[in-house]
C-alpha cells in the first residue's frame, strides 16, 4: 500500500484509455460517438469514452472470428498459451498501482481494496486459470474393444462477456481467464460507468503477447453494444454479470438470434444467519459488518439480510455498534477509508429511495441512514435498520448498498424458511456452532454458495453462481468455469474387424 500522496501522484499521470481495443488497436467507435465517464467521488468528468454501437461489434466479432480460425491462439499448443497469459499475469502485477488506482478514479471504490482484493483477484485468478491449461485432460467413453469413443473439450469460437461495474477489473478476469485459456476469441463489453481498467487490462494483454483480435473491449451503452452483442450471429456464447432484469433479455437475445450459449450471474439478497449457539461474536460481529458494507455493499454476493436468533440479539447488536466505527467513509484514493463512493447519482438516489422505504414502511432505524456531504460525490452512511419484517421492500429487493436489514427468528428452522424467501440464490451465511446443524441448513439453503462461520465467496477454486432468479446456465470461478467456454464434442472411431488377421 501506497500514501494517500502517491496515490494522488500517480492520478495525476495516469494516461487514460478511452477508445475501443479491437484487433490489437485503440480505435474511436466508427460513429464518432463518445460518452461521458464520471469520477464517483467528485461527479467531475474523467473522459469520454468511445461509445460503440453494431457496427463496432461487427467488425470486433470480424476480426475475433479470423483470430480464432487462424489457430494462432485456438490451436497453440498449451504450454505456449499457459506462458504468454503467465507474462500477462506479470505484467498486471507491473502495474497494479496504476491499475489499482485507475480503478478507484473511475468506480469511486477504496483504494485499499483496489489494491488488496481488485487486482490481487485479478491476478491470482489470470494465473490459476494460466496454470490450468497443460493440466486438463480429455476422456475416453466406456464402449468395449469394438470402438474408442473420445470426449473431448474444443474452444466455443468467439465468446463475449458482457459486465457490471461493481468489480470492474475482477469481472473481467473472471471471464478472460477461462475463456482464453481455454483458446477462444473474446470481446468483453465493460459497463458504461467503468471501462477503463478493462481497456488498460487489454493492452497489457497484447504486450505480453495475446495476439491482435484474440482480445477485444467494446465500451459503450447495454441497449447498443450489449444488445448488439446478445443478437450476434457469429458470437457463439455470451457470459454476463449483472442484473437479474438485464440477463433475462440475454436468453431473449439468444433465443431470436443463434441460440447461443448463454451464461448469466445475476443479483441476490443473500441472508447472514446467527443462531443462538454463534461462538466468538466479537468476530461474528466483524463478518456480519463486512459481508454487507465491504464495496459499499455494491456487491452480488452481500449479505443484506441478518436473520438472528431472538436469544442473541442483543449481544450481537451491541457488538455491531462497537464495530461500527471501523467502517468509514470517504475519499477513494486515501488509504485510511474503508468505503468509497456510490457508483453513480442514479444510483445513491436508488439507495437513498431504499432507505426513506425503509424508514416509511416501519423499521427502525439502528445505524447511519443519511448521505454524507463531502461537498462532491455519492457516499451514504453504513446503515442499519431493525425490525424488518419480511413483506417491507428492504428486506425483499437487492439494495445494492450499505443497508442491512436485520429480522428476527426462533429457530434455526424459521431461519431457512426466510433464507429462502426471495425470489434470488445466490449465497447465504450461517453462523452456529452445531456441525451437524451447519451442515443440515447449508443443505436446505436454496443458493449457489452457502459459507459456514464466515462470509466469503468461496475462492478461485470453487464454483460461483445462483440459484432461481441469481443465475442460469453455468458457474465462474474453478474448473467448472472452463464448461461455459467450451464445447463437448464425442469421437467415435469404429474399430470392429472382420477377423484377427489385422493385428499383423
Ligand atoms: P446491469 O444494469 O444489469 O448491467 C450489466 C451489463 O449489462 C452492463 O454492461 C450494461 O450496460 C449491460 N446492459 C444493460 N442493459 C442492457 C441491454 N438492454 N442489453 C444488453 N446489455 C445491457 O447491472 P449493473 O447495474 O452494471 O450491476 C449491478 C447488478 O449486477 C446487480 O444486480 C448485481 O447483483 C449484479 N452482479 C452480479 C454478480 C454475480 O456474479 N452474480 C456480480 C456482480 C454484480 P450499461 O453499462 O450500459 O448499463
Ligand atoms: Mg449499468
Amino acid at each position: 500500500m501506497l500514501s494517500k500522496q502517491d496515490y494522488q501522484a500517480i492520478a495525476a499521470n495516469l494516461d487514460l484509455p478511452t477508445n475501443a481495443f479491437i484487433n490489437g488497436h485503440f480505435t474511436a467507435a466508427q460513429s464518432g460517438a463518445t460518452f461521458t465517464t464520471l469520477n464517483p467521488a467528485t461527479g467531475a468528468e474523467l473522459a469520454q469514452v468511445a461509445a460503440c454501437d453494431s457496427a463496432d461489434v461487427d467488425m470486433a466479432v470480424q476480426r475475433a472470428r479470423e483470430a480464432f480460425e487462424s489457430g494462432i491462439w485456438s490451436k497453440l499448443q498449451p504450454t505456449e498459451r499457459k506462458q504468454v497469459m503467465i507474462q500477462f499475469v506479470k505484467l498486471l502485477r507491473r502495474h497494479r498501482h496504476e491499475l489499482a488506482v485507475l480503478e478507484a478514479l473511475d468506480s469511486g471504490k477504496p483504494i485499499r481494496d483496489c489494491e488488496a482484493i481488485d487486482i490481487e483477484e485479478t491476478i491470482a485468478c489470470i494465473q490459476w486459470h494460466a496454470e490450468a491449461i497443460d493440466k486438463i485432460y480429455d476422456q475416453v467413453a466406456p464402449t468395449g474393444d469394438d470402438a474408442v469413443a473420445m470426449i473431448v473439450r474444443e474452444p466455443l469460437g468467439v465468446v463475449a462477456a458482457v459486465l457490471p461495474w461493481n468489480f470492474p477489473m475482477l469481472m473481467a478476469a473472471w471471464k478472460l481467464g477461462p475463456a482464453l485459456a481455454a483458446g477462444n476469441s473474446l470481446i468483453l463489453k465493460p459497463a458504461e460507468e467503468t471501462s477503463m481498467t478493462c481497456l488498460r487490462m487489454a493492452e497489457l494483454a497484447l504486450e505480453a503477447g495475446i495476439p491482435a483480435g484474440v482480445l477485444n473491449v467494446l465500451p459503450g451503452m447495454g441497449e447498443t453494444c450489449g444488445q448488439a452483442i446478445g443478437r450476434h450471429m457469429d458470437i457463439d456464447g455470451v457470459s454476463f454479470t449483472g442484473s437479474t432484469e438485464v440477463g433475462r433479455y440475454f436468453l431473449k437475445y439468444a433465443a431470436e438470434s443463434n441460440l447461443k450459449k448463454v451464461v448469466l450471474e445475476c443479483g441476490g439478497k443473500n441472508p447472514c444467519i446467527v443462531l443462538d449457539d454463534a461462538e466468538r461474536l466479537d468476530e461474528v460481529a466483524e463478518q456480519v459488518l463486512t459481508a454487507v458494507f465491504w464495496n459499499m455493499g455494491e456487491n452480488c454476493s452481500s449479505n443484506s439480510r441478518l436473520i438472528v436468533h431472538a436469544d442473541i440479539k442483543p449481544q450481537l447488536l451491541a457488538k455491531l455498534q462497537d464495530q461500527l466505527g471501523d467502517w468509514r467513509v470517504g475519499d477513494p484514493l486515501d488509504p485510511q477509508f474503508a468505503l468509497g463512493a456510490m457508483i453513480s447519482a442514479a444510483h445513491f438516489d436508488k439507495v437513498m429511495g431504499y432507505i426513506a422505504a425503509g424508514k416509511q414502511e416501519g423499521a427502525s432505524l439502528f445505524a447511519g441512514g443519511k448521505a454524507i456531504d463531502t461537498g462532491s460525490g455519492w457516499f451514504i452512511e453504513p446503515t442499519i435498520f431493525d425490525n424488518v419484517t419480511p413483506a417491507m421492500s428492504i428486506a425483499q429487493a437487492e439494495i445494492f448498498g450499505p443497508v442491512l436489514s436485520i429480522l428476527t427468528v426462533n429457530s434455526a428452522a424459521e431461519a431457512v424458511a426466510l433464507a429462502n424467501d426471495t425470489c434470488y440464490g445466490l449465497a447465504a451465511s450461517i453462523f452456529t456452532s452445531n456441525v451437524r446443524r451447519a451442515h443440515n441448513m447449508a443443505r436446505a439453503i436454496k443458493a449457489g454458495t452457502v459459507t459456514v462461520n464466515c462470509y466469503g465467496e468461496g475462492n478461485l477454486a470453487t464454483p460461483f453462481g445462483g440459484y432461481k432468479e441469481s443465475g442460469f446456465g453455468g458457474r465462474d470461478n474453478g474448473i467448472h468455469a472452463h464448461d461455459q467456454y467450451t464445447e463437448v464434442k464425442t469421437i467415435w472411431l469404429d474399430l470392429t474387424t472382420e477377423s484377427d488377421a489385422e493385428l499383423d
